[in-house]
């Protein structure tokens, strides 16, 4: 399960043999160990991303013109009340000048009336009903007098409301401007898209393609890089022989959890492993020692070597040995003079790498490097490639009368 499809003449079949020096090699050129496929559903992913962006900025804009809008009305029914509460009070004053007016013609009348009054009592009653509408025409005139206060209240409130609405007018049409030109952008950029992502479902294989979007569709993505034996979409560990075949780079491999389709980004783990700041400075091999270790990716048949070289009583000795194992191939061989003179063409183009041991300890050792000699060599080896990957030194040697019959390329 997990195996979708295993291209049999993927060109990446020829990519070098996936050495430690190969990927270091390669570390730049990352798409090495990618199939097509994968590199056109990144692509495809981007694209889907930017597609799906665009589309919700597209949905944004008329909810943003509805907020202001919304506001707009708040502002409108605000101003709307308080034009009607001063018809409100503007009415409630004529109300009450008419009736000033009429209880002032009722105590005119009255005052008439008590001209012609026969008796004391009459007379009383018609003072009493002067002084009673003279109360009222006093209380009419408070209420009056508190209209004509809150006019001014009234008046703010209307002013104010009719600048806010003047002010939201001018935003909502400057918005939905705004939001008519940035549509219209990213239609048009929705639509460049969308042709390009058409295009890029044409680049990759058909059944992949709908698992592809089968997963997105339910996930909102379809690929997710695998780091540290996990797929870095759902967190979920990858069995070791997954983790093995999304690494080959040589089939299409889905996350047993999340059906994600998994690829590997070299430069990433490499990157996350070794954090530059933290690492020491590496020694430098003397360029007089008595004795000198190389490593070489291909020596003759043997593939990747270490070769430890030595001097001494005007003689030269060479060992070979195979790095992974550390076993001695072929014979300790002895030349005359300078071990640079003597063996120039295993020297060319090899990496010199830190170490010395007792010649006593090399013969002790027979035919296989002890393990912390291997593990030493190896990690060496590792800062000589980050030395070489980011350019500071770590040149390959050069002898000093270079031949070379078999040297690496
Ligand atoms: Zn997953």
């Amino acid at each position: 399960m997990g195996v979708i499809r295993t291209v049999a003449q993927s060109p990446f079949l020829h990519c070098p043999r996936r050495t430690d020096a190969a990927r270091m090699l390669k570390l730049k050129q990352t798409k090495c160990l990618m199939l097509p496929d994968i590199e056109n559903l990144l692509r495809l992913q981007d694209a889907d991303k930017e597609i799906r962006r665009l589309q919700d900025e597209i949905a944004e804009f008329p909810k943003r013109v509805a907020v202001i809008e919304q506001k707009l009305a708040g502002t409108k029914a605000q101003l709307e009340k308080a034009q009607a509460a001063i018809k409100a009070d503007e009415a409630a004053r004529r109300k009450y000048d008419t009736s000033i007016n009429d209880l002032r013609g009722k105590i005119s009348k009255y005052r008439d009336q008590s001209l012609d009054v026969k008796t004391n009592e009459q007379y009383k009653a018609l003072l009493h009903e002067i002084q009673f509408a003279e109360k009222e025409i006093a209380a009419n005139e408070d209420k009056i007098l508190e209209l004509m206060v809150n006019a001014d209240t009234r008046d703010k409130e209307v002013k104010a409301a009719q600048a806010e609405l003047k002010a939201e007018t001018a935003e909502i049409e400057k918005e939905k401007e705004q939001a008519r030109q940035r549509t219209a952008e990213d239609e048009k950029l929705l639509a460049e898209w969308r042709a390009k992502r058409d295009q890029m479902r044409a680049g990759v294989d058909e059944d992949l393609l709908r698992h592809y979007e089968r997963v997105s569709k339910f996930r909102g993505s379809g690929i997710s890089e695998v780091r540290d034996h996990k797929c870095m979409a759902c967190q979920v560990m990858l069995r070791p022989q997954t983790y093995n075949e999304v690494r080959s780079g040589q089939q299409t491999v889905v996350c047993d959890s999340c059906q994600r389709i998994l690829y590997f980004n070299p430069a990433d783990e490499l990157v996350d492993q070794k954090p530059e700041a933290h690492r020491p400075l590496r020694h430098h091999p003397k360029i007089d020692a008595p004795q000198a270790w190389y490593y070489r990716a291909e020596y003759a048949d043997a593939g990747e070597v270490y070769l430890c070289l030595t001097n001494g009583g005007g003689r030269a000795s060479r060992r070979v040995y195979e790095i992974h194992t550390g076993r001695l191939i072929g014979d300790i061989l002895i030349r005359e003079g300078d071990f640079r003179q003597a063996f120039p063409e295993d020297i060319t183009g090899a990496i010199r790498l830190n170490g010395l041991w007792k010649e006593d300890d090399l013969d002790g050792w027979g035919t296989e490097l002890p393990m912390v000699v291997l593990d030493s060599l190896q990690s060496d080896l590792d800062a000589a490639r980050r030395e070489a990957a980011s350019g500071s030194h770590a040149k390959p040697e050069t002898a000093t009368r270079a031949a070379p019959e078999h040297a690496a390329s």
